[in-house]
């Protein structure tokens, strides 16, 4: 079927599907004179990152394509939860018949489940009717503050100090690790639907963090011998442009900072816009950055955030991989699990596969966080085992570096080991990958098998115990005198943690 068409062409099955699509509910395509198949050179992909949001997606010749009823509840929810599309998504990666069910679709677009029924009436009624400004924008923030963003109060927990000063944009959680969220990445090339660092997007700002210039950073660090890493994150650092970007990461690379061995980049674009590494104007002055990293003794390690195999079946997905690993640095691929988006374990084994084809490292799987439309996208996490190790079985040994599923909790990154049972009681057996006390990691603990549990603190302690034995010891509220840190595991705490971009996606530390 494609044997007579040029090299480097591809065809649009996607628009080809839409195209049946709008014959089978239309009768006829609305966008076309005909309904030939049409066929793309690469060329023709799109040449520079253009968002589309609520204010402008019906410019985007796919939203005609949308059902009245998924174009309302795109209006309506991305009020409280905004939406980032472009060009590259919206014309490679959503498989427009398969509409609204389709992974990436429901990745970018907000959907009306993401939403109460009564929130989503409410905010109908007020924006399509009422049309009150005010009323709206209260009734969205009464829904943001119910979905769980990070209490300004709280984002202070991991904030480093000095002279009992908070140092702004920075955050400090695991001794060897500092994240760096410079002011011009807190924005990203998407706006994952079930984003963590969502109040970073949506003008919270009293929420937001983030550091203007890389002074104070330097000197943290320069008194901070025992830091080895600092991770870049927001946000997406790679929104910048490669100037922009340089100036954060050079100083990084003086003499006085020999103990920085690794600096990592958290980033979306390796799956969303990767013209980034390819054929935007500075992706060359991008790829000679990287090897001045490199070149000056650094790992540079890119977190690339991807959550389906999809993000990496196309020809230019797969360059940005192999044009990133040719500078020296190494690319992780990282993402959450997420309902209606990546249950299924063939699309991970397919991720890790391909990646690895490439010169990429699987890294982590994570458990979707407790925030944001986490009702719609939490999967409880014994199912999550069971995905991740079916996933797991179907890879060869060099897919194995990834880790998962692994929560990205307040006392640190815990991982489902499996499900046993012990003197006949049925537990998840589970362990620390990374922890605020560096005594607990690798250390396997107990907790009661729970269908229903979705997050770390909805566990039980096995064996009768009262707490896990990170909560243990230290006064009536669990906490011990440092080093020896123990937070207790709550709600509350869980809310405070703002320990990483993305927190379970891209910008893991
Ligand atoms: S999850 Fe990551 S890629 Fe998605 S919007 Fe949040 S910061 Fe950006």
């Amino acid at each position: 079927m494609l044997g007579n068409l040029p090299a480097g062409t591809q065809v649009y099955d996607g628009l080809r599907a839409v195209n049946s699509y709008l014959l089978r509910n239309y009768g006829r395509d609305p966008r076309s004179p005909s309904n030939q198949e049409i066929a793309v050179t690469t060329e023709t992909l799109p040449a520079k990152f253009k968002p589309y949001t609520r204010q402008t997606i019906s410019q985007a010749r796919q939203w005609q394509w949308m059902p009245a009823e998924l174009q309302e509840a795109v209006q309506l929810v991305s009020h409280v939860l905004p939406f980032r599309a472009n060009e590259y998504v919206l014309e490679q990666l959503i498989d427009w018949s398969n509409i609204p069910d389709d992974p990436i679709y429901r990745l970018v677009f907000p959907h009306r489940d993401m939403l109460r029924a009564q929130e989503y009436e409410t905010l109908r009624e007020l924006v399509l009717y009422k049309k009150d400004e005010a009323a709206i924008a209260k009734e969205v923030h009464a829904i943001r503050m119910r979905m769980n963003p990070h209490p300004a109060g709280q984002m202070t927990h991991n904030v480093p100090r000095v002279n009992d000063a908070p140092l702004k944009g920075l955050q400090h959680k695991y001794k060897e690790t500092v994240l760096f969220f410079p002011s011009s990445g807190q924005t990203c090339h998407a706006y994952c639907t079930f984003c963590f660092r969502w109040p970073q997007f949506v003008g919270m700002d009293d929420m937001k963090f983030d550091a203007r210039e890389t002074g104070e950073l330097v000197s943290y660090l320069k008194d901070h011998k025992d830091v080895t890493d600092v991770l870049i994150t927001g946000g997406d650092p790679l929104i910048m442009n490669t100037r922009s970007l340089a100036q954060f990461i050079e100083p990084l690379l003086a003499p006085e900072l020999a103990h920085i061995q690794n600096i990592r980049l958290g980033t979306k674009s390796v799956a969303y816009w990767p013209q980034r590494f390819v054929t935007d104007k500075d992706s060359d002055d991008l790829m000679r950055l990287f090897e001045r990293v490199v070149a000056a003794g650094k790992n540079l390690a890119i977190m690339g955030h991807y959550n389906h195999a999809v993000e990496l079946r196309s020809e230019i997905a797969q360059r940005a991989v192999k044009r990133i690993v040719s500078t020296g640095a190494t690319l992780r691929m990282q993402g959450p699990l997420i309902r209606h988006i990546n249950e299924d374990p063939r699309s991970w084994a397919e991720l890790w596969t391909t990646g690895v084809r490439l010169g990429a490292i699987p890294y982590y799987m994570f458990v979707e966080r407790d925030t944001g439309p986490s009702e719609y996208f939490a999967l409880p996490l014994a199912r999550a085992h069971e995905i991740f190790q079916a996933a797991y079985q179907m890879v060869s040994g060099l897919s194995r570096t990834v880790r998962g599923p692994s929560m990205s909790a307040f006392p640190g990154k815990v991982v489902i080991d499996g499900v046993v049972s012990i003197n006949g009681e049925k537990l998840f057996a589970l362990q620390f990958l990374q922890a605020r006390n560096p005594d607990w990691v690798r250390k396997p603990f107990f907790a009661k098998y729970d269908p229903n549990a979705t997050w770390l603190d909805h566990l039980v302690p096995a064996f009768g115990k009262q707490k896990f034995f990170f909560e243990t010891g230290g006064d009536e509220h669990g906490h011990r005198a440092p080093p020896a840190k123990v937070i207790p595991i709550s709600v509350a705490a869980q809310r405070a943690q703002g320990g990483q971009s993305c927190g379970s996606t891209h910008s893991a530390a």
